[in-house]
């Protein structure tokens, strides 16, 4: 293991070890950790041996009791996977690996730095690495993500200890893009769901210019607002030809919220209309030839082609990561040979798909370098 940098925000010298709910800690009472490891459910050595590491980390953690009691309870989860007593008997040198790979900082610091974050916990060593080779391959990324400026996105990062378990292990709320710091994922699916966490943060905010669609816009509530797309964008192009007015009209009164469903429509950029009509045919039977990949126990890849079938945003931002991976493309070019049996009209919906999300990949993670 490298030694550990210090993460950006923290001086060097600044005392390091843990900040318990806003105070320098060095120790419990004895009634805290009688309490606290009866919620995170340790007996009190053990809790007392991971406050001594915490209070030694040469990183440093700034908790609140709540989440030191899901973080005692993770450490001692992990310790426990990575201490196979035959393991380290006989393979000693197998097991010092296995430690490392979720003990090792240093990638994580080059995580924290790259995305801009100011403090917090570190992400286990392969999970870092993981985020780590992505950012470096497309080295524009992180700053588009997190910069600030013309074109750039504004996301402030942040690896927590704890996520509302609605959510997994990162998520996009109220602006902001967690990192969950110990994750039991395979880190190649940890990198998936990053990349689809800040699809939400770029690509489906950009395409959308901020627009939060209505649920029967985000979810297709209706057969018909296929037609309703093609009219809106009929009419943007050559303007009223034939009675294509009077039928959006008759439209938006037997549509559910017929109004705001017209209107979000109407307001969408030419990109995010085509974008929206290729997916109204992409979610056909479950998403049928929708791409579902493996991020991890939450959602088999069917389950995951369902659920962008079911939501135009998750859809954006899944397609967001399966482009930014290069996944995508290779997977379209897979069903194009015409002994693959697929519809024409999906090869045509994904062919524009994926035009507008190389399109948009390109201004937001931008060249790969090898
Ligand atoms: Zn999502």
């Amino acid at each position: 293991m490298e030694p550990t940098q210090p993460l950006p925000g923290q001086q060097p010298g600044a005392p390091s070890g843990l900040i318990l709910d806003g105070q320098p800690t060095t120790a419990l009472t004895p009634t805290q950790l009688a309490q606290i490891a009866k919620e995170a459910r340790l007996l009190p050595p053990i809790l007392g041996q991971i406050v001594e590491y915490l209070v030694t980390d040469p990183v440093g953690f700034t908790l609140t009791t709540a989440e030191l009691i899901t973080a005692a309870s993770q450490i001692n989860s992990l310790q426990k996977a990575f201490q196979p007593l035959d393991l380290v008997r006989e393979q000693p040198d197998y097991a010092r690996i296995a430690l490392a790979m979720v003990t090792d900082t240093a990638a994580s610091t080059q995580v924290a730095q790259l995305l801009g974050v100011r403090q917090g916990l570190a992400m286990s060593g392969m999970h870092a690495r993981a985020v780590l080779g992505y950012l470096t391959r497309w080295p524009a990324f992180a700053a588009t993500l997190t910069g600030t400026g013309p074109d750039r996105f504004g996301v402030p990062v942040r690896i927590v200890a704890r996520i509302d378990s609605a959510y997994g292990d990162a998520c996009y709320l109220d602006g902001e893009l967690l990192l969950k710091a110990f994750s039991l994922l395979h880190p190649y699916g940890y990198l998936r769901l990053f990349l689809h966490e800040a699809g939400h943060a770029t690509f489906e905010r950009s395409l959308l210019a901020g627009a939060v669609l209505p649920p029967e816009v985000a979810t297709a509530a209706a057969a018909e607002i296929g037609r309703c797309v093609e009219l809106v964008a009929q009419l943007a192009r050559s303007g009223p030809v034939g009675n294509q007015t009077a039928e959006l009209a008759s439209l938006q009164l037997r549509l559910p919220n017929g109004a705001a469903t017209v209107a979000a429509i109407k307001a969408m950029s030419p990109d995010a209309r085509s974008l929206y009509g290729a997916w109204l045919v992409l979610r056909r039977n479950g998403g049928q030839y929708l791409l579902g990949l493996d991020l991890g126990p939450s959602m088999s890849p069917a389950e995951r082609r369902r659920y962008q079938a079911g939501d135009f945003g998750e859809f954006c931002a899944e397609s967001f990561m399966q482009a930014a991976t290069t996944e995508l493309a290779e997977y379209v070019r897979g069903l194009q040979p015409a002994a693959a049996g697929t519809p024409p009209e999906v090869l045509t919906a994904w062919t524009t798909a994926v035009q507008i999300l190389l399109a948009y990949r390109k201004r937001i993670v931008g060249a790969q370098v090898r």
